[in-house]
């Protein structure tokens, strides 16, 4: 059952990971021990110092001090405009550029590009990786976060088009109603910045004064910040996974097995292995199976298993050279949001083995 909340929080984040967030607003926080959130694109966080964007160094410093660093897109691309296994790979690939600069990920993302939550696919994809999603356009959280503060972030809180008086009576309203409001901004500088240092702090000072408490997400939702988190769905550098499954019986030039890579980095195949139990039916009826770039085989590069005989009981590993494989070594497949080389196809060939009982066997470690 729903309890009401006693108290309300108001959260800040910098969207886009501007430098001015360590320069000018730390500091002001800091004052206050308030901790923000800064939502970052991987591919601008330069290792130098002097650029517009935060460095490496110091969004970890920002990170030690307590404050959330949230995902932003890789590369700041509209989510909403993205597929699927384009979303898949492009969080495996902030997630990744993060843990290797050592960013934890705490499960939290801020759609780009005026993103919105389009379908429920769209959703319960975001979902398997985040804790807290935000919009910019009033967006509702609809992620279960913390009961204490209900299910939602109200934001729509750009301080770009409102005055900091507003700012103040939102986050008065959020502690009215027990609720929770996001308020998003971009950079604190002198002219042209969204507020000014002094802005900040007389805002931040007003906040202290009421008791009002500013909060990281994490710190709101209770999410696990550690080295060790992983977003579900996020197979790490060197964790095996396999897939097991059948074969398919058919005609000539028909496909007994196609099967995507669903993860959304690059694997490596340590091997295939095609177990025959029942005969194909047709002599000369033969196999081959190697990295395809789509379900029917196009473009059939490296090869498992070149002229297999489907018609006879048999296991057949693909690394074993005497089995029928062909391959002695690991084999790159690429990520499900590749174009090209993303399958492993296999292709009934010469006469049909129409009578084929048997599975085939997967083992892959993420890279
Ligand atoms: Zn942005």
């Amino acid at each position: 059952m729903y309890t009401a909340p006693q108290h309300g929080v108001t959260s800040i984040t910098f969207d886009d990971g501007i430098i001015d967030v360590y320069s000018n607003a730390f500091p002001i926080f800091n004052k206050y021990q308030y901790q923000a959130n800064v939502a970052i694109i991987p591919s601008r966080c330069y290792t130098g110092l002097g650029g517009t964007y935060l460095t490496w160094e110091q969004t970890k410093i920002l990170q030690s001090a307590g404050w959330d660093i949230a995902q932003h897109g890789y590369a700041h691309n509209n989510y909403s405009e993205l597929t699927i296994p384009q979303i898949r790979a492009d969080v495996s690939k902030s997630t990744i550029a993060m843990l290797q600069n050592g960013i934890y990920n705490s499960g939290e993302f801020v759609l780009p590009e005026g993103g919105f939550i389009k379908t429920y696919e769209f959703f319960t994809t975001l979902r398997k990786y985040f804790t807290a999603i935000r919009g910019t356009a009033g967006e509702i959280n609809a992620i279960p976060v913390n009961p204490n503060y209900g299910r939602f972030i109200a934001t729509d809180m750009n301080l770009r088009s409102a005055t900091i008086a507003t700012a103040k009576s939102r986050a008065l309203k959020a502690m009215k109603y027990g609720g929770w409001i996001d308020l998003y901004l971009h950079t604190v500088g002198a002219s042209g910045a969204n507020v000014t240092p002094a802005q900040l702090d007389d805002f931040l000072a007003y906040l202290y004064d009421f008791g009002i408490p500013v909060k990281s997400w994490s710190q709101i939702t209770g999410a696990k910040q550690n080295k060790n988190f992983y977003p579900a769905g996020y197979i790490a550098p060197g964790e095996t996974r396999t897939i097991t499954g059948a074969l398919t019986a058919g005609a000539a030039n028909s496909i007994a097995l196609a099967w995507q890579n669903p993860e959304p980095c690059d694997i490596l195949i340590k091997k295939v292995v095609f177990s025959i139990t029942t005969e194909g039916g047709t002599e000369l009826s033969v196999i081959n199976s190697g990295i395809a770039d789509d379900a029917t085989g196009t473009n059939l590069g490296t090869e498992f298993f070149n002229g297999l005989n489907a018609n006879a009981i048999a296991i057949n590993d693909s690394t074993i050279v005497a089995d029928g494989g062909t391959q002695t070594k690991w084999v790159k497949c690429l990520n499900s949001s590749s174009a090209t080389g993303g399958w492993i196809v296999a292709k009934i060939l010469a006469q049909a083995a129409s009578d084929l009982v048997g599975t085939y066997y997967i083992e892959y470690i993420g890279t």
